[in-house]
């Protein structure tokens, strides 16, 4: 098998048995790369030049017997969201075109002092609004497994760079589903760590109180590695959690061995009922999810029924919650500091606010405009309590419904998404339909709880991915692991192998 097949924790050990250097593994992606992205279209920049002298830096490191950390030489890919030293950044718009960050985001440093080298910057939505990639204003990202459907987002373009063995690894950001979604959508692995989990300093804020970065991969393991790099208190960041990670990595290992007795699984009552509820989930999506809820029984699992009443209100109270704080964290991007610069014409001596309104007008596509106008509108005096001042209470509601589902059980389940990937274009012209998506995966954010995306399957109406979505208590991150690669050594059982050798292979068909 080729090198990009194999899984990240696969690649360490052939590296730690000297089987192969970093250099070549680094290479055998960027050809990959070269290869399909001109149809997958996942990365926005790829820095070959960079992560080819990194590799040979892990090469160095590893021969000296020293190699930096488990994953050392084992390349990756990072949302375009997460501030690089020395290579642009944009996060999708074109509002930050030609911005070469001065410093490095936490995880970019600590990934780099692991030795992963850093293959290059993954398309995304906007500012990371979206669930389908298709608001970067650097064109859509198109799904591995059709090329005419979404790869979800916001983070497609990372989800894409895994599913289409570009990248082993990748780094994704999760504010109200831009993770889970896309790896439903393509079959891979994704992780919303805690909520402080992971550090934010470096990561372009969207929504403050909901952002969190987590590992984007092919299998469960792979995430464990990754996150035990990335995660843990950052001094710079004041809403990290000052506290050690659990052993992720540990209980993926254990979760492996496909024993669950003891665990209590509750099955979220408004989330797995496709009867009257919102959002229009899929028979395909729902028959897999069931399937996997059977198998954490086979496990030794006890599922429950939990219902968590106040879920059904999560995406109205997110849409005030996220477009306020959008809308204040945006308002940097005022043409001076970063970026994209646009001087009116026709005005004579315009003014700095000229210059602001002509730079935002060309710079911020029309979700982010609607958002920021949606934000700036629910914070207003007059109409603050109404709508922000009541969101905020809803939010404590989906908090109160966590802790008392948690009482119930060790971890809660859902499908992570209601349907498979659509069409491109589907739903672009029809923001609610695209809200909708991530139904499921918000209330984890406005409540900073962890969840993972496993993949469950494939839907029978149309024979694309669907996924899993498992959420614990804060700070319970391993518990996510246990559960995940549980599931995943029953469901390889009976695919016969990874979900991903289903695909259709690319090379040659890329369009
Ligand atoms: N799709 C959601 C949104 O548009 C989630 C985005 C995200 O998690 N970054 O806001």
């Amino acid at each position: 098998m080729s090198w990009i097949r194999k899984t990240a924790a696969e690649l360490a050990d052939a590296l730690a048995a000297g089987e192969v250097t970093s250099v070549e593994l680094t290479q055998a992606h960027l050809d990959r790369i070269a290869a399909v992205d001109g149809a997958v279209h996942a990365f926005l920049h790829v820095d070959a030049e960079g992560a080819l002298a990194q590799a040979a830096a892990s090469d160095a490191r590893r021969a000296a017997g020293a190699p930096a950390s488990a994953l050392d030489g084992v390349p990756i890919a990072v949302k375009d969201v997460m501030v690089t030293e020395g290579l642009p950044t944009t996060c999708g718009s074109k509002i930050l075109e030609g911005w070469i960050p001065p410093y490095d985001a936490t995880v970019v440093t600590r990934l780099r002092e692991a030795g992963l080298p850093i293959l290059g910057k993954t398309n995304m939505d906007e500012f990371a609004m979206g669930s389908s990639t298709e608001h970067s204003a650097y064109g859509a990202t198109h799904n591995p497994w059709d090329l005419d459907r979404i790869p979800g987002g916001s983070g497609g373009g990372s989800a894409a760079a895994v599913a289409a063995f570009e990248a082993p690894l990748a780094i994704g950001t999760d504010t109200g589903g831009s993770i889970r979604q896309p790896g439903a959508v393509t079959g891979t692995v994704g992780v919303k760590p805690t909520y402080g989990g992971v550090s934010r300093y470096g990561l372009v804020a969207l929504a403050s109180s909901l952002d969190q970065a987590g590992p984007v991969t092919r299998t469960v393991l792979d995430s464990a590695l990754l996150h035990e790099i990335i995660g843990g208190h950052d001094p710079k960041d004041s809403t990290s959690v000052d506290q050690p990670l659990p052993a992720l990595v540990e209980a993926a290992r254990l979760g492996a061995g496909g024993d669950l007795s003891g665990l209590r699984v509750g099955v979220i009552t408004e989330l797995s009922r496709h009867e009257g509820g919102q959002g229009g989930w899929q028979p395909g999506v729902m028959t897999r999810f069931q399937e996997s809820v059977d198998l954490l029984v086979k496990a030794g699992a006890e599922v429950v029924e939990v219902s968590c009443p106040h879920f059904v209100h999560a995406l109205a109270a997110y849409y005030l919650i996220l477009p306020a704080e959008a809308s204040s964290n945006l308002a940097k991007f005022d043409a001076m500091r970063y970026g994209l610069r646009v001087v009116p014409e026709g005005i004579d001596n315009p003014s700095a606010e000229d210059v602001m309104r002509a730079t935002r007008d060309a710079g911020f596509g029309d979700e982010v405009k609607r958002r920021i106008i949606l934000g700036t509108y629910a914070l207003s005096s007059g109409y603050y309590d109404a709508y922000y001042g009541q969101a905020q209470k809803v939010r404590t509601l989906i908090s109160r419904d966590f802790e008392a589902a948690f009482e119930k059980a060790d971890v809660l389940v859902s499908p992570t998404a209601p349907t498979t990937a659509f069409k491109l274009g589907e739903k672009l012209d029809d923001p609610i339909a695209m809200y909708l998506n991530d139904l499921a995966t918000i209330p984890a954010n406005l409540a900073g709880v962890p969840g993972i995306s496993v993949p469950s399957g494939l839907a029978d109406e149309d024979g694309l991915p669907a996924g899993i979505q498992i959420l614990a208590p804060a700070l319970a991150d391993d518990r996510l692991y246990r559960v995940g690669a549980a599931l995943e050594a029953a469901l390889l059982e009976q695919w016969g192998g990874p979900l991903l050798d289903k695909a259709p292979t690319l090379e040659g068909g890329a369009r």
